[in-house]
């Protein structure tokens, strides 16, 4: 799971979704708050022109009140009673374009009063504006004249002579306009509104929207599938990249080449790496030919070198047992002397093959030390085991029975081995291991060669600390 939310495809995902629900929220906020603004815009300019259209429609002159009915210039509007309202026009005007219209009169005497709460229509205080014509119905398709505009429309009107905004008329959300009507002598006679239903326009917007963030989300979405198929390539390329470069730290050359998908940055760096490794797998190439010896194929002193300080450091960090040959051959002189150095030559790659083949049964490191020369490591073996590689290397080169007629100890080619044992410690080194193996092949060689000695690197260097105490 914690590998999961690790992986790059996943993060990136993650972003993605946060961005396109904060986008789509953003969207939202600022749409819905630009579409209310605009259809506010378009309601007000719209319902400026009904009021006075309706004013036109119902006849000329100004507003006055005569024995407690509204009348425009000649023509009775109405008095607050079904019989005296004036509803035609209204209601033809509210057929023909979906406007509604009221005209109130001002009932300065009437009481105020409370309308309890019905289902559809909040408990209201009402205000002194009594309604005397219209174009609303009710249900059963009476005029519903004779009811008060709410007084907190009414303050507003009286202070501002104008009111707009929402409200909630049988049962819709309709956009009004409030003015007050004027008469004669610059009083306040009545208040005419118009307004428009914005339960249609208000679904509307809510699906425009709905419809417009679904595209939206869709649009993202379809982006995002080609995203994720861009980002599960880049991160295959970068998984490959990874476990190349894993193989390289396990200290191997993969033998495959990076596969390169496009031309992009991922894809130069998949081409970088494998530049690098054949780089380094020419510069390997180079190494291991420096440090091969070209006539036996075994490390030569550089490859020893190298193999010799490691292991050696191995073993005294893991405190495990190193033994350390040097094979050399005997009368090899006169073997030049008689067969010649091709022969020679021959003679010397016959022995390494001979090494190659034991370190097959008994894993070891083999060098050609220089000329007849052979210096050869095992690590980790019991000093028994050390002393039968030393025997049948001894045997298997007799039972070679490469001819050395020359040999003054024997009729066939034969070696001498010195070898140094032990698990190193804070007082040695790879010299004095070295050093003890070639005395110990001098022993052998002045005791009459075609033999081998093994000597115990810590008696050796008790000996010298003895000797160093002394002093
Ligand atoms: P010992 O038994 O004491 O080892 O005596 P040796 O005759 O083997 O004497 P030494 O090891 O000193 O002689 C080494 C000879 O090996 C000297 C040289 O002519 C010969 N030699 C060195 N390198 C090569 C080589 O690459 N090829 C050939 N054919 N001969 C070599
Ligand atoms: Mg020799």
């Amino acid at each position: 799971m914690k590998h999961f939310f690790h992986r790059l495809g996943t993060k990136i995902s993650f972003i993605f979704i946060v961005f396109v629900l904060a986008s789509s929220g953003f969207i939202f906020f600022f749409m819905h708050r630009g579409m209310k603004h605009m259809e506010e815009q378009l309601y007000d300019s719209r319902l400026e022109a009904d009021i006075n259209y309706i004013e036109d429609l119902i006849g000329s002159g100004s507003w006055n009140i005569k024995d407690g009915a509204i009348y425009l210039g000649d023509t009775l509007v109405g008095d607050g009673t079904d019989e005296n309202a004036n509803l035609e026009p209204f209601l033809a005007h509210e057929q023909k374009t979906g406007t509604f219209s009221y005209v109130f009169i001002i009932c300065e005497d009437e009481g105020l009063g409370y309308v309890e709460s019905t289902d559809t229509q909040k408990g209201y205080e009402q205000g002194h504006y009594l309604r005397v014509a219209g174009s609303t119905k009710d249900p059963d398709g009476n005029s519903i004249v004779g009811t008060y505009i709410s007084k907190d429309v009414a303050d507003v009107l009286d202070t501002y002579g104008e009111y707009k905004g929402e409200a909630n008329v049988s049962g819709g959300i309709i956009y009004c306009l409030y003015h007050t009507l004027i008469g004669e002598d610059d009083k306040i006679v009545g208040a005419i509104v118009v307004g428009r239903s914005i339960s249609e326009m208000k679904s509307f917007v809510t699906t425009t929207l709905i419809t417009v963030i679904f595209s939206i989300v869709i649009i993202f979405a379809i982006s995002a599938s080609v995203l994720l198929v861009f980002i599960r390539h880049w991160t295959h390329t970068l998984e490959d990249v990874s476990s190349y470069m894993k193989l390289i730290e396990e200290g191997t050359f993969p033998e495959y080449k990076l596969q390169l998908r496009t031309h992009d940055e991922i894809s130069q760096l998949a081409a970088g790496m494998n530049s690098l490794v054949e780089a380094l797998k020419e510069n390997s190439v180079l190494r291991i030919k420096s440090e091969t010896d070209p006539l036996t194929g075994l490390a030569n002193r550089f490859g020893l070198s190298r193999y010799s300080e490691n292991i050696f450091e191995d073993s005294y960090k893991k405190h495990t047992p190193i033994a350390i040959f040097i094979l050399d051959i005997d009368y090899f002189k006169q073997y030049n002397d008689n067969y010649g150095h091709p022969a020679g030559d021959e003679a010397i790659v016959m022995l390494s093959e001979l090494i190659k083949d034991i370190a097959e049964t008994h894993p070891l490191f083999a060098s050609r030390y220089g000329g007849d020369e052979f210096l050869l490591i095992m690590h980790n073996y019991s000093k028994p085991d050390v002393e039968a590689v030393a025997e049948i290397l001894r045997e298997n080169l007799y039972n070679t029975n490469f001819v050395h007629a020359f040999s003054p100890i024997s009729d066939r080619l034969t070696i001498s081995q010195g070898i140094c044992y032990g698990i190193p410690d804070d007082y040695q080194h790879m010299n004095d291991y070295l050093q003890l193996a070639d005395s110990a092949l001098y022993d052998v060689k002045e005791e009459g060669k075609n033999n081998y000695k093994i000597v115990d690197a810590q008696i050796h260097e008790e000996y010298h600390q003895d000797a160093s105490n002394k002093s």
